[in-house]
């Protein structure tokens, strides 16, 4: 895939980047090994400084940032500027909180010890860690790995989605005029070609992927080839259950938010809603309505809702899942075809009936389709949801406690939300379970991801 800036919302290429040479990556690869040595013994009070620092850019640049998101992946522009202020505050989450997730660690002593004996765990940096990443939350996807990474005394090398190159160079440039110390992070303009050896690197300690199940189970297996750690955030097809208790208006409301996020390409979107038979018809109507009341269109015009998706092999992608999935039997409620002419869009779609052999029953539709599922009852809803191979999140809409804890516990995913969409924020933790990849970003999980957790018994 060319490393380039292709405009979605009209398909112009209008910047080209040529990829990094053997010898300007052996270059960026060194640069990094040389910068952990003396990073590592950095302060806590130091990197959160930087971190500060790189907040407050975020905060100034917000919108020359975002235009650049919007420019490259198609996200509308009040999209991309949430985005940007996201990163923010992501940034000075790590700065507060890190030091804090990575103290030292007292165990209770075993009746062996001395007294004056000391057991802890001392979580020390691994070293450079490569993040692969992708274009859809171009910045806080690796901010999210970037802010606690730097905490914990790593190096960052970024090699980003081959659409997203001007994204990639300006989280390089705000870190670096943030004050982190030169080659502290870099960004390798590089095809995906070469990751494997970047992964096989000696000095290259760990990988972090976010991004398609095929890339990570590439990724996944050459870091296991090499005993490298590595963090998969893979694809989803998140449920979203609603039962005959929720407030329908507000859930649908809610569904139409999480299954349109980011034009439809969001991991963690509603992509499954299951509906119990009772609510059914009546939720189905109201999210065809809502649906189709949406503007599609420029996404620097604040009164879009939804824009183009990021590329126009992902417009196709999309467009044959949907055709393949009717030609099986699915009945296709609205949408259901390009927009056409310029830029890659496509309107609100919902299709519903979807039979076991349907693509769209099976696999993850990274676009603004819905898909509709009834469910007879809470033991139906909880099988049509667990009957993936994905189990990234997922939200269940109810008023009924005992409901409540069944899907807390029975939906097979990394996180399950009651009454709310699925988000990723610093606060909490965020990672998925089956094929969605294994690992936990955010939260304490985010600085303690990278690290050797070393034992210390001293007497
Ligand atoms: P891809 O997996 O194609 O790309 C993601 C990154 O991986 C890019 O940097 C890409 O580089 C690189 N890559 C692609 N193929 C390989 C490979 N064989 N070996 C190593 N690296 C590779 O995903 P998309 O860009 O299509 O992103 C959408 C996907 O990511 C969806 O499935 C979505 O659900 C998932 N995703 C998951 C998230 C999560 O947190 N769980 C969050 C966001 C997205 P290049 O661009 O050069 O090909």
């Amino acid at each position: 895939m060319a490393i380039a800036t292709t405009n979605p919302a009209t398909g112009e290429t209008v910047k080209e980047f040529d990829a990094l040479t053997d010898a300007q990556l052996e270059e960026k690869l060194q640069r990094a090994w040389d910068a952990f040595q003396t990073y590592r013994d950095t302060t806590f009070e130091q990197r959160a400084g930087w971190l500060r620092a790189a907040a407050d850019i975020f905060d100034a640049e917000n919108e020359r940032l975002a235009e650049l998101a919007t420019l490259e992946m198609g996200k509308t522009f009040v999209a991309a500027k949430a985005e940007v202020t996201k990163c923010a505050l992501g940034c000075r989450w790590y700065a507060d909180h890190a030091a804090e997730d990575l103290a030292d660690v007292e165990w209770p002593k075993p009746k062996s010890a001395p007294e004056h004996a000391r057991i802890f765990t001392r979580y020390q940096p691994l070293g450079p860690v490569l993040a692969v990443m992708p274009w859809n939350f171009p910045y806080w996807q690796v901010l999210r790995f970037a802010a606690p990474a730097l905490m914990a005394g790593n190096v960052g090398l970024l090699k980003h989605a081959s659409n997203v190159p001007q994204v990639a160079l300006a989280i390089e440039d705000v870190l670096r005029r943030a004050g982190f110390p030169d080659g502290a992070f870099q960004t390798l303009l590089v095809g995906s070609s070469v990751i494997e050896g970047i992964i096989d690197d000696d000095r290259v300690r760990a990988v972090t992927l976010t991004g398609s199940e095929p890339a990570g189970r590439e990724v996944g297996a050459r870091a296991g080839h090499n005993v490298k750690t590595s963090v998969l955030e893979l694809g989803g097809s998140d449920p979203f259950i609603v039962m005959p208790s929720a407030d329908l208006d507000a859930t649908v409301e809610a569904g139409v938010s999480s299954r349109l996020l980011n034009n439809g390409q969001s991991c963690i979107n509603a992509k499954r809603f299951i509906l119990h038979t009772d609510i059914a018809d009546e939720f189905t109507q109201k999210l065809v309505a809502k649906f189709e009341s949406l503007t599609v269109g420029d996404p620097m015009d604040e009164n879009t809702d939804v824009g183009p998706l990021s590329g126009s092999q992902s417009l196709e992608e999309l467009d044959q899942q949907v055709q393949d999935s009717v030609a099986a039997g699915a009945k296709l409620l609205t949408g259901g075809k390009p927009s056409g002419g310029a830029g890659n869009y496509y309107p609100p779609t919902i299709l519903a009936e979807i039979p076991k052999e349907a693509r769209a029953y099976y696999e993850e539709l990274f676009g603004p389709v819905a898909l509709v599922h009834r469910a007879t009852d809470v033991d139906d809803a909880i099988r049509i949801a667990n009957d993936s191979d994905f189990g990234l999140g997922g939200s269940a809409w109810t008023n009924d406690e005992a409901e409540k804890e069944r899907f807390a516990t029975e939906v097979e995913s990394g996180m399950v939300y009651v009454n709310k969409i699925t988000e990723s924020t610093p606060e909490v933790p965020f990672g998925g379970a089956k094929n969605s990849g294994y690992g936990r970003e955010l939260a304490s999980f985010g600085p303690q991801s990278f690290v050797n957790a070393k034992t210390i018994w001293i007497q």
